[in-house]
């Protein structure tokens, strides 16, 4: 089993700045960024639980997985 690891991919046009993700995510780890977006703070620190990509009102979250040696 190879390791996974996670990358955040936000649509802008469908961001409303709202913070929902970020209230969500059990790792706490995603912040506003400067235009208020989702940014992650740790990439490493991902589960890939997906609970930001659920709880986005807006479906302006995909979580994209990739796997690595
Ligand atoms: S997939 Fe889970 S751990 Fe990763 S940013 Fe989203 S809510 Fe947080
Ligand atoms: S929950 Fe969706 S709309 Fe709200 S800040 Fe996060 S990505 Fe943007």
């Amino acid at each position: 089993m190879g390791k996974k690891k996670f990358h955040l991919v936000v649509y802008p046009e469908r961001c409303k700045e709202c913070g929902i993700c970020m209230a969500f995510c059990p790792q706490k780890n995603l912040a506003a960024g400067e235009d208020g977006r989702p940014v992650v703070i740790n990439p490493e620190a991902c589960t890939g639980c997906r609970q930001c990509e659920y709880y986005c009102p807006d479906f302006a979250i995909r979580i994209e997985q990739e796997d690595v040696e």
